[in-house]
Formats: structure tokens, C-alpha cells, sequence
């Protein structure tokens, strides 16, 4: 079932509730692929309704960014979505999201301050507004992302915790393409060469886990290795690129053994840009 407004969206959900169902969300920009539908499919198995949300977010995108011409093709997605296993796909007009005398917005802490809040002013603030919303519109027990948006996740579980939502937060693995790609929306920007450079970033992030499985414990290092790795391929500039504690995103000198590190890396081949990210327990 397709629904645009909040109003429906309120009801509908209400009515789950006083059903007694487990309601699960999967907030999106639509133009899915495959790691929306893991998201969708994972939803469907661990509860008794899914909504697939499909709004892009203008709130989010920096001037300059891509918010026109992303990608958008609601028929495609509302096929693939209920396919996957969505029950209802709610997908609200912008004017429907943000009425012309809109004022509210939630704003993160430092950890949208840094990496993609460094890059990206403002993009967390808008990240955090929606889903918040969105929270409130569909009213649900999960909600599922995916650890591509490694920073997001921290963001958004730090809006549930501070803003008191109900809501268990589900973070699933990133699907990547054969060739170790992250899928994205964005990759159909990429042209074919484009596409090929693309890959550095999977490969600094696979140079920096092999070096820590190879005993690397320094932080600048593995950060220094992942820079070459991408910098080597004059199409791919870096954004950043870091070896942090996966919980705070704070640097540190030297990991401990059984920390976790976060991996984070951004790069821009012409004007697309890609982050990608890895999780590794320290040996
Ligand atoms: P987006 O439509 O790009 O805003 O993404 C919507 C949700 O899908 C977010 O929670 C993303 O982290 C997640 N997602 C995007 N790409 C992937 C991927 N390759 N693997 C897993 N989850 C993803």
C-alpha cells in the first residue's frame, strides 16, 4: 500500500498498534538497491509490519549538493519495496514534510561535529529532524539502517536515547557490489571509468584491516595508509580518512587489544562523493 500524507500514515499506524503489531521502519531516500531491501527483508522477518519510507530529505543537503538531481523513481521503488517485503510504503510530498511555516529543528551533538558534519554543515541536523519526524509519523517498535551511514547510526542512536524514543534500533552490515563497492544511490552517477576508480576506497579500507590484523595499533598510520591508498588513484580525492573509536569517533593514539575501531573514509571522484566504513576488532 502507498501512502503520502501523515494523516493516513497516523492512522494506519495507530490501528497496527491497537492490533497488537510489531511495527518495523526503514527510513530511505528511495532509488533502492539491494542493501535497502537486506534492510526491508531483515524488517519483515523480525516484525509483523514494515514501512518503507521514501522521502529526500531537502533538510539535509548542503547548497551545491545533489539534492535536485537525485535520483528518484517512485514506481520502481514501490515495486521493489513491497518485493522485499514492505507492507506500506510512505512517501510524503516535501510540502507535506515541511509546510511553508515550518520552524523545528533537532540538533545533534559534537558527534555530527565531525567527519561528515565537517564536510557536510548542517547535514546531521537535517538527518536527525527528519528521522525524528518520521519516528512520530509511523510510530514503530524497530527501525533498521544500515552501517553504511556508519556516523549516521551514532546520530540516530543518540537522538532515540536523548529524545526518549520507544524505538529498538537495528544496525545491519553493508552491501557491497562484487567488487567490493558500497551500493549506494549515488553509484549510478558514477560513469563507467568513474565506477572503476571507485573501488579505492573499499581497498584503503581493506589495506587498513589487514594492517591491523598484522599487528598496527597506531591510529595516524592506519590513517596514513588509507590516504595513500586512495590518493594513489589521481581520480579519487580525500575527504578524510581515520581510524577512530567506534563508539565515540574519538581519535586515539594507539587501539587497545578487544577495542573496536571504526574505519572512515570519504572521497569525491569529480563532483560524486562516497563515504564508505569498516568495523575491526583490534586482535
Ligand atoms: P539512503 O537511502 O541512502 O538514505 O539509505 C537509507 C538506509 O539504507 C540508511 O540506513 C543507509 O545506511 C542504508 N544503506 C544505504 N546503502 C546501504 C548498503 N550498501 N548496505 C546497507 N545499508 C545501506
Amino acid at each position: 500500500m502507498l501512502i503520502t500524507t501523515i494523516d493516513q500514515m497516523h492512522r494506519w499506524s495507530a490501528q497496527q498498534r491497537r492490533d497488537g503489531k510489531q511495527i518495523g521502519v526503514v527510513p530511505t531516500m528511495g532509488y533502492l538497491h539491494n542493501g535497502h531491501c537486506s534492510l526491508i527483508k531483515c524488517a519483515s522477518n523480525e516484525c509483523d509490519v514494515v514501512v518503507t519510507t521514501i522521502f529526500v530529505n531537502p533538510l539535509q543537503f548542503g547548497v551545491g549538493e545533489d539534492f535536485e538531481r537525485y535520483p528518484r523513481d517512485l514506481q520502481r521503488d514501490y515495486t521493489i519495496a513491497s518485493d522485499a517485503g514492505t507492507t506500506v510504503v510512505f512517501a510524503p510530498r516535501t510540502d507535506e514534510m515541511y509546510p511553508s511555516n515550518y520552524a523545528t529543528f533537532v540538533d545533534v551533538g559534537p558527534i555530527g561535529e565531525k567527519f561528515e558534519g565537517t564536510f557536510r554543515p548542517g547535514h546531521f541536523r537535517g538527518v536527525v529532524t527528519v528521522v525524528a519526524k518520521l519516528f512520530h509519523i509511523t510510530q514503530p517498535h524497530l527501525a533498521y539502517f544500515g552501517q553504511k551511514d556508519y556516523q549516521q547510526t551514532l546520530v540516530i542512536a543518540q537522538l532515540i536515547r536523548d529524545l526518549n524514543f520507544d524505538i529498538s534500533m537495528v544496525v545491519l552490515p553493508t552491501v557491497r557490489e562484487h567488487d567490493g563497492l558500497a551500493m549506494s544511490s549515488r553509484n549510478v552517477y558514477l560513469s563507467p571509468e568513474q565506477r572503476h576508480h571507485a573501488t579505492a576506497l573499499y581497498r584503503a579500507l581493506q589495506a587498513a584491516t589487514n594492517a591491523i590484523n598484522s599487528g598496527e595499533r597506531r591510529s595516524h598510520a592506519l590513517a596514513e595508509l588509507m590516504t595513500k591508498v586512495i590518493a594513489d588513484n589521481d581520480h579519487v580525492r580525500v575527504d578524510y580518512a581515520a581510524a577512530v573509536q567506534a563508539g565515540t569517533l574519538e581519535e586515539v593514539t594507539e587501539f587497545s587489544s578487544g577495542e573496536q575501531a571504526a574505519l572512515l573514509v570519504a572521497g569525491r571522484i569529480g563532483p560524486i562523493r562516497l563515504i564508505d566504513n569498516e568495523l575491526v576488532t583490534i586482535p
